[in-house]
């Protein structure tokens, strides 16, 4: 419980500050941290600018945030940013698009989405990321056009450069953009309109685009350093089977917590898996009324500290890993402002160790990582 308080309460006292933080004055007693681990800014199909995303978070009380936009990291430095003017966490994260292919060959495939959670200085071996997410943004422009020409010949023709005008500069359109733009044309009355008429999973305008395979997708989380969680797994039509697929994979956890509380089918389904029970509101800043708030999922303490206890050895690893890569780059460490400010290796260590970015803040985690990186920078 300390623990979680003490690294999702930085720079404040702990049990009493985390008190009665929920935005809906619950009255409460019991102390709860606000964690949120899944919303999306105006980089991928959010309707506020990461910067706005922070700040709302801020208001509704949240100290930890994963920014997840679909297939993109663009807007975590703006968040990070952002959140120094108000003492938030930001986890680096990204909401990864997949598909589900039954192992046992019966049955249909599925779109399956894949968020990644990682440490304060990112995925490790990012390039390689880098690649794989921008070639899944190039299929949603091909997937975009398919879509419209489906519709096309649904008798609802659009422009490709209006769907990209709504997506925004540089954004890969997606499913949403087709449907505001549908709205826009006056096709639908609204997004739920759109969505429950022709662009559901399978619908008449659907397009399945040339996304990886999920495992595919666990596997990179797991090696560029990230914990792979299943997304909204209540959407699936076969659950079951993906879930078995993904943890043969590496998966660390599924999303079992909603607005409206825990899901208990999916709960057990985490318990015979040895999952991680997570979730969160999953908020874009859609105009809908119903649509839950940034901050509104109800993460237990436990459910985090869980979160953390697997976390935690995984990004002190890539945290490690992407420093050794950046010595080794510089030889001497000569390109780097933190060492030219420093006399000796140690000192190093302990500058990487307490900058602010990297966020560490138990003395015996910073023990272990000093002797880590010692073996390391020294060597
Ligand atoms: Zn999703
Ligand atoms: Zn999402």
């Amino acid at each position: 419980m300390r623990s979680v308080l003490r690294w999702a309460c930085r720079g404040e006292a702990g049990d009493e500050e985390a008190e009665g933080q929920h935005p809906a004055g619950t009255g409460r007693r019991r102390p709860r941290v606000t964690v949120e681990l899944h919303a999306h800014s105006a980089c991928s199909d959010g309707s506020l600018s990461p910067a706005a995303l922070v700040q709302r978070a801020h208001q509704n009380g949240v100290k930890v945030l994963a920014l997840t936009d679909h297939d993109t990291m663009a807007g975590v430095p703006e968040a990070i940013e952002a959140a120094k003017q108000c003492s938030i966490r930001i986890i680096p994260g990204v909401e990864i698009s997949a598909v589900h292919s039954p192992s046992d060959g019966i049955g249909v495939d599925e779109p399956v989405h894949i968020l990644a959670y990682y440490g304060s200085l990112g995925p490790e071996k990012s390039q390689e990321l880098d690649r794989f997410l921008g070639s899944i943004r190039d299929g949603r422009y091909t997937r975009a056009k398919e879509m419209l020409l489906k519709l096309r010949s649904l008798d609802m023709p659009m422009k490709l450069e209006d769907v990209c005008t709504i997506a925004g500069d540089g954004v890969a359109p997606g499913r949403l953009h087709v449907a505001r733009a549908m709205v826009e044309a006056g096709y639908v009355e609204n997004l739920r309109q759109a969505f429950s008429r022709y662009l559901y999973d399978g619908g008449p305008a659907y397009a399945i685009g040339s996304e990886p395979t999920g495992e595919s997708v666990v596997r990179l989380v797991c090696r560029t350093g990230g914990l792979a969680v299943l997304a909204h797994p209540w959407a699936l039509k076969n659950p079951v089977a993906v879930i078995k697929d993904l943890k043969a994979a590496g998966l660390h956890g599924i999303e079992v917590y909603r607005s409206d509380g825990k899901l208990s089918g999916l709960s057990d389904l985490a318990d015979t898996y040895g999952l991680l029970k997570l979730g969160g509101s999953d908020y874009h800043g859609r105009d809908e009324k119903d649509e839950p708030d940034v901050g509104s999922v109800d993460l237990p303490v436990l459910a985090v500290s869980g979160f953390l206890d697997v976390a935690q050895p995984i990004w002190r690893n890539a945290t490690k890993e992407i420093l050794a890569s950046k010595t080794e780059r510089s030889p001497g460490l000569n390109g780097s402002k933190e060492f030219q400010l420093t006399s000796s290796g140690k000192d190093f260590c302990n500058v990487c160790l307490f900058s602010p970015d990297l966020g560490v803040t138990d003395a015996s985690e910073v023990e272990v990582l000093e002797t880590e990186f010692a073996d390391i920078v020294l060597s």
